[in-house]
């Protein structure tokens, strides 16, 4: 039998049969990944620490015919300062569901990681949680997973982008797209500037945004152009499954 070890979050539990769970785990070795807990529900188990909520576990894997088995588990780092309100609690939720519904099976990310891992830092330690939070995650996250949204170059065809020039988003490339693209592009709209740099620093800046001062209507034109992009990248990640699941059975 074949060992390895998978460190990382659970993002999603089920149960299975009477007492085993299927676990969702974001792990920094290989991505998503699905594992069986066997009898965790036996308040012997020593396996319980993998379902300690909201913490960073190293789970030791043994490969079998149904689905990868946990053999052990260690709580490596507890963040019980992200229960501690609901509205906390509702975005860790959100955060764990956005990396969900994003990313594919077995592929390691190290980005992802480590946006998760920082975002559960400051969700620790932080007195409040700033309204840009989950804007500012679902920009990072998109950049993780290997888009650009908001750019000094085309999302399209690369070129340099003027700041002088009107600017265009484009909900198929997830991101800027120049002048020339947009008259090909029926997702193409125009952008405003100050979105644009508000945008940019939701990018650089930590994760604490008390000082920024942009405008309502910036911030939720901001928010809802993000949540489309997001929506469509999840879209396609569901379609290029169904059209893998398609190909294989024919
Ligand atoms: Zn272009």
């Amino acid at each position: 039998m074949r060992y390895r070890t998978l460190t990382g979050f659970v993002l999603k539990r089920a149960a299975l049969r009477e007492a085993d769970e299927v676990v969702t785990f974001w792990s920094w070795e290989e991505g998503k990944a699905r594992v069986l807990i066997r009898g965790v529900k036996k308040s012997t188990s020593r396996l319980k620490a993998a379902l300690t909520p909201v913490s960073l576990v190293c789970l030791q894997i043994a490969s079998s015919e149904f689905m990868p088995v946990v053999t052990s588990a260690r709580a490596v780092k507890i963040y019980s300062g992200t229960l501690a309100d609901l509205p906390r609690v509702a975005v860790v939720f959100s955060l764990f569901e956005m990396v969900l519904r994003s990313t594919a099976d077995n592929q390691a990310n190290v980005s992802v990681s480590i946006l998760l891992r920082t975002s559960l830092d400051y969700l620790e330690n932080s007195l409040a949680v700033d309204r840009e939070f989950l804007t500012a995650f679902r920009l990072r996250l998109l950049s993780a997973l290997g888009y650009q949204p908001v750019s000094s170059t085309c999302a399209q065809c690369g070129r340099k982008i003027s700041a002088k020039r009107p600017l265009f988003w484009s909900s198929i490339f997830v991101g800027m797209i120049c002048g020339a693209c947009s008259r090909f592009d029926a997702s193409a709209r125009t952008l405003d500037l100050p979105v644009v740099s508000y945008l940019d620093k939701l990018k650089s800046e930590s994760f604490s945004f008390s000082l920024l001062a942009e405008a309502e209507q910036t911030k939720s034109q901001a928010e809802q152009l993000l949540i489309e992009a997001f929506q469509n990248i999840c879209e396609r990640e569901l379609n290029s499954k169904n059209f893998l699941a398609a190909s294989l059975a024919s």
